[in-house]
């Protein structure tokens, strides 16, 4: 089955690569030591982008309308949640960079605890 960003990966990693031999042909002196930076640099943005995708694939299944026992639940009480709709959530992932996921955050009908639920 083809993933829904693989073509965005794709050209993402084919511009990421691109861009590296045009900076490798402007820069031919570069020492190891710059072209490493450069590469990983470069390769950093095409990995945060694949987690912030790959992220966003799980957190799109959505709870909301679901029967409740497909709902996720409390933690303390058990009760399934309520869903309080989407809110953006920004995460820092490895290597600093920052990752902002759209989460549906639920809140518990009985006591009340707020939590986005994993996934
Ligand atoms: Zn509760």
């Amino acid at each position: 089955m083809k993933e829904p960003n693989e073509e965005q990966w794709q050209e993402l990693s084919t511009r990421i690569l691109t861009d590296i031999r045009e900076w490798r042909r402007s820069h031919p002196k570069a020492t190891l030591a710059e072209i490493e930076e450069e590469v990983h640099r470069r390769m950093s943005q095409l990995e945060a982008q694949v987690i912030e995708d790959t992220a966003h694939t799980s957190a799109f299944q959505c709870w909301s309308g679901k029967p409740a026992h497909e709902r996720p639940c409390c933690p303390i009480c058990r009760t399934p949640l309520q869903t309080r709709g989407k809110h953006m959530r920004t995460l820092q992932a490895a290597g600093g960079h920052d990752i902002t996921l759209k989460r549906e955050y639920g809140t518990c009908p009985t006591c009340g605890t707020g939590l986005f639920p994993p996934g």
